[in-house]
């Protein structure tokens, strides 16, 4: 079942010579020959030449559908008319005119009338930015030095929060009480101090966590993981009225779990937290990240009449094209658009817990707006140590069987549903699994 690793590298590179050759020449001068870790995978990256549609092309020329959407950014697919028109007239006002324009008030509006919990917004260049500057801001607001965050849950990668993303078996502590684990060498010494993790799901022990730290902890980062993990809305709202309880900021993490729906995945299960944070497709797949909240919470930033002590800056935030292509693309998804992928989310779920069980293989298949995730695990989902559970090794041989197939994904974000795709590229994918469990 499913090829070697071997035999699949063999063939893998047979048909990709030139993204071999182009790696081999990044070596030299980029580490690993990467721009970015996550780009890595084995035998070696497989590098683009263009995208139109649900489609990429590679150096070599084969076509394949795109399942990782750049990370889950591109969710009207490659050259959507509406975004290229919008950048193409930002074009002609010109590059980094280092002053507002009207696009800002015009995207802020957009947000704020699609989340009602985000009455204030200001702009940054990406989800690491934007959780680090929350971070700051909800220490300010607090006064208090810590925060908490759930284990598995990524945020972004900075000292603040990078903590018990992905944290080893023997590091990791009970499941009930997980300790909080610095994710790489080089943070600042004790970082992990300030940062309580959470279990997810656990009602009892997050209650008994944070009361316990009530004093000094400011906020609780959260990802309700739509489509990744199985968190019923249940647990967000408990997470909701014990934050309220406490005193406590709670901060959404919306930068994949906005995909869930058109108010996002706060909309989605209706709760509403004190500050949100954006990335990914409200950028309309230019570098982008956005904070927004409660008024009265944002306004520490307003240090238009007096000095509040916390300042946000960045150059490049808000920039033109970002917002002129993000506000083309959330404007595209209208409730049309978003029922055509939620028809096709539950196409490739139900086909995929078929092939899989057809296959005798155990999986759990999760989904939810326009991301579908498996895990090749008979344990539920429900938080990190099971996710743990699932076959990496059959994992990576079964992503490079679909790649071989023209299937393109991308490891950790599941698959990520664009609006070009049809029940054509649905029930592509689920042939070539099929094959590929077969092989
Ligand atoms: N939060 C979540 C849930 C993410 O998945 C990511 C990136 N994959 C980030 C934050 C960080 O966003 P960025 O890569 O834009 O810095």
């Amino acid at each position: 079942m499913v090829k070697s690793w071997e035999a699949l590298e063999q063939e893998f590179r047979s048909l990709t010579p030139r993204s071999r050759a182009q790696w081999e020449r990044g070596k030299p001068v980029m580490p690993g020959g990467l721009i970015k870790d996550a780009y890595w995978s084995r035998p070696h990256p497989i590098y683009m030449e263009r995208g139109d549609g649900c489609h990429l092309w590679d150096l070599d020329g084969r076509k394949y559908v795109d399942f990782g959407n750049h990370h889950t950014a591109m969710i009207l697919g490659h050259n959507a008319p509406e975004v290229i028109e919008a950048v193409e007239s930002e074009l002609k006002r010109g590059i980094g005119l280092g002053a507002p324009t009207a696009l800002e008030a015009e995207m802020a509006e957009e947000l704020t009338s699609r989340f009602p919990s985000v009455e204030k917004i200001r702009f940054t260049n990406s989800g690491t930015e934007s959780s680090l500057h929350v971070t700051r801001l909800v220490r300010a607001i607090s006064g208090k030095p810590k925060v908490a965050k759930f284990e598995g849950a990524y945020h972004g990668s900075h000292d603040a929060l990078e903590h018990s993303v992905s944290p080893s078996e023997e590091a990791a502590g009970p499941s009930d009480s997980p300790k909080s684990v610095a994710d790489w060498k080089g943070m600042a010494r004790g970082s992990e101090d300030d940062v309580v993790v959470l279990p997810y799901n656990q009602r009892e022990s997050v209650e008994l966590i944070l009361r316990e730290h009530q004093d000094e902890m400011g906020a609780v980062f959260f990802d309700g993981k739509p489509g990744l993990f199985d968190v019923p809305p249940d647990f967000t709202h408990f997470l909701r009225d014990l934050t309220r309880e406490l005193g406590m900021i709670m901060v959404m993490d919306e930068v994949v779990s906005i995909r869930a729906g058109h108010g996002g995945y706060q909309g989605s299960v209706g709760v509403e937290p004190d500050l949100t944070y954006f990335g990914k497709i409200v950028g309309g797949g230019f570098p982008v990240g956005a904070i927004g909240g409660r008024a009265d919470l944002m306004d520490i930033l307003d240090s238009t009449e007096s000095n509040k002590g916390l300042r946000q800056s960045g150059t490049f935030s808000g920039n033109n094209f970002t917002l002129a292509a993000g506000l083309a693309t959330l404007r595209a998804l209208t409730p049309e658009v978003l029922d055509h992928l939620d028809g096709l989310r539950a196409r490739l779920h139900a086909g995929m817990e078929e092939v899989f069980s057809r296959a005798g293989v155990p999986c759990q298949v999760l989904s939810s707006g326009s991301i579908v995730s498996f895990h090749l695990t008979d344990q539920p989902i429900r938080d990190f140590r099971s996710a743990l559970s699932s076959d990496k090794d059959l994992f990576g041989r079964i992503t490079l069987a679909l790649l071989i197939k023209g299937q393109f994904t991308q490891q950790g974000l599941g698959f990520s549903l664009s609006r070009p795709m049809g029940t054509e590229e649905i029930d592509g994918v689920l042939s070539a699994i099929e094959e590929t469990l077969a092989e």
